[in-house]
């Protein structure tokens, strides 16, 4: 068995109808690896999902950067599942460091949009990452433990779960992990879903890297034995640059 790849392309708040219409038709005529060897997945803010929905070709799917937990009501300026299912998504990203850290988005809050979102037959990009602190005080592995635990009785199906590992300091930092700091990272996620979920889960959840990857520093990375993706901020904008990020796409054997 192997893990297909998978590449994201996170927009954040950025991009015009202009700019997305440019990026997207570069997307659609570009050559990619099939779709057997990479997912390729592009989000734009909410305000454009209708319209990335409608001018990407099959290859590529289109994901909401968040999602609420409810599935409808008094919560102004949020989206719901059903409404992503109603415009035709299939991915939605959940628990994104900038939703943890500047919109104070808990653990708990997260877990229920997991939850909201496989329940309503959509896929998540499950995004978790330490901070640099935590890093420097060799907590880690710790804070990737915590963030995976707290959504542990939320998934009832791990096939519908992308875990992004995005270290917070790498983030739109131009500071991007080595291989073997996001390998190290990725090989615990794939132990603690060995020792808390299963075998079979934890060969099969494809883990993807997030944090300044970019076109020069992308193929190394792929290379790593755990790295299964990437969930790319800034250089997703650059078309060709997030071409030649999909075109490094190095699936992995499950075994
Ligand atoms: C992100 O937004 O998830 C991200 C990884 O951003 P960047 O690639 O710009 O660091």
């Amino acid at each position: 068995m192997t893990r297909r790849f998978f590449v994201g392309g996170n927009y954040k708040m950025n991009g015009t109808k202009e700019s997305i219409q440019n990026i997207l038709s570069h997307m659609n005529t570009a050559t990619l690896p099939s779709q057997e060897v990479v997912d390729v997945i592009v989000s734009p803010p909410s305000i454009y999902l209708t319209l990335a929905q409608g001018l990407v070709n099959p290859r590529i799917k289109v994901a909401a950067q968040n999602c609420h937990s409810n599935a409808s009501g008094a919560f102004t300026g949020e989206i719901s599942v059903g409404m992503c299912k109603d415009i035709g998504l299939e991915w939605v990203i959940i628990g994104h460091s900038e939703r943890r850290k500047v919109f104070g988005e808990s653990d708990e809050f997260i877990a229920k949009k997991v939850k909201a979102v496989i329940d309503g037959g959509l896929s998540v990009i499950f995004c978790i990452g330490e901070q640099l602190s935590d890093r420097q005080s060799g907590k880690t592995n710790d804070v990737i433990a915590q963030q995976l635990s707290a959504v542990l009785t939320s998934v009832p199906n791990w096939t519908r779960v992308v875990i992004a590992y995005e270290p917070v300091w790498a983030i739109g930092t131009g500071v991007v992990a080595t291989p073997q700091q996001a390998q190290d990272a990725h090989k615990f996620i794939r132990s603690w879903l060995s020792s808390n979920v299963s075998a079979a889960v934890a060969g099969d959840t494809r883990v993807i890297y997030g944090g300044s990857v970019s076109a020069s520093n992308c193929a190394e990375l792929s290379k790593e034995t755990d790295i299964d993706g990437f969930l790319v901020g800034g250089a997703s904008l650059v078309a060709a640059d997030f071409v030649t990020i999909v075109s490094t796409a190095h699936p992995k054997s499950s075994l």
